[in-house]
C-alpha cells in the first residue's frame, strides 16, 4: 500500500479526460481539423490555473491501436490541444487489447487504469486528495476513484444516459463550465 499522504506533493490537480470534456465527443478523432475544442475551454483552464490547479489531459486513444491514426499524428493533436487550451500536459493511452502489433497489449495506462495519473501525481508532485478526475464516461469515474480523488461526470459528452456501467460520481455538472464554475466559489 503505497503511502497516500506524501507531503512532498502539494500541487492540486484536475485531471481532464479529451472527447466530451475539452473537446467535442464523436466516436474516433484522428486528425487536428476533427478536433472540435470547445469554445469554453480555455477560459475555463485559466481559471483552474488562477485557483490554482494544474490541468492535465488524461486521454485513451485506441485509434492508434486500432490503426485509424499513427502515434506521431496523435502526438502532433497534443501539442496542438496544449496551444489552444492552455492545459500543462496530455498524457495518453495508444493501447487496446484487440489492436494490432506493439499496441495490441493489455495495459495499465487504459483506464479506467490510473497508470497515466500515477506518472502525472509522480511528475508534477500533485496531492491526489485536493484534485479532481472530470470526464463524461463510466472509465472516467471508476479511474478517479481508483486513484483516490474527487470524480466529476460531465454531460457534455455521452452524458448519463449512456455510461456503460453504473457508477457513482462525486459531482455530476452539465459541462466543463459548471464544473469551473463550482470549484471558483
Ligand atoms: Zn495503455
Amino acid at each position: 500500500m503505497k503511502n497516500r499522504s506524501d507531503k512532498k506533493n502539494i500541487h492540486p490537480a484536475v485531471f481532464l479526460d479529451r472527447d466530451g470534456v475539452l473537446s467535442t465527443e464523436k466516436s474516433y478523432v484522428t486528425s487536428i481539423e476533427e478536433l472540435e475544442i470547445f469554445p469554453y475551454t480555455r477560459k475555463c483552464i485559466e481559471l483552474l490555473h488562477q485557483k490554482g490547479f494544474l490541468a492535465v489531459c488524461i486521454t485513451n486513444q485506441s485509434a492508434v491501436a486500432r490503426g485509424f491514426m499513427s502515434e506521431a499524428v496523435l502526438k502532433r493533436m497534443n501539442e496542438y490541444l496544449i496551444r489552444e487550451t492552455g492545459i500543462d500536459a496530455v498524457s495518453y493511452c495508444p493501447h487496446h487489447p484487440q489492436g494490432i502489433g506493439k499496441y495490441g497489449v493489455l495495459c495499465k495506462c487504459r483506464k479506467p487504469g490510473t497508470e497515466m495519473i500515477e506518472k502525472v501525481i509522480e511528475r508534477f508532485q500533485i496531492d491526489r486528495e485536493r484534485s479532481y478526475m472530470v470526464g463524461d464516461r463510466a472509465s472516467d469515474i471508476l479511474c478517479g476513484k481508483k486513484a483516490g480523488m474527487k470524480t466529476v461526470l460531465l454531460e457534455s459528452g455521452y452524458g448519463t444516459s449512456r455510461l456503460e456501467e453504473m457508477v457513482y460520481p462525486d459531482f455530476i455538472y452539465r459541462d466543463l463550465v459548471e464544473f469551473v464554475e463550482k470549484i471558483m466559489e
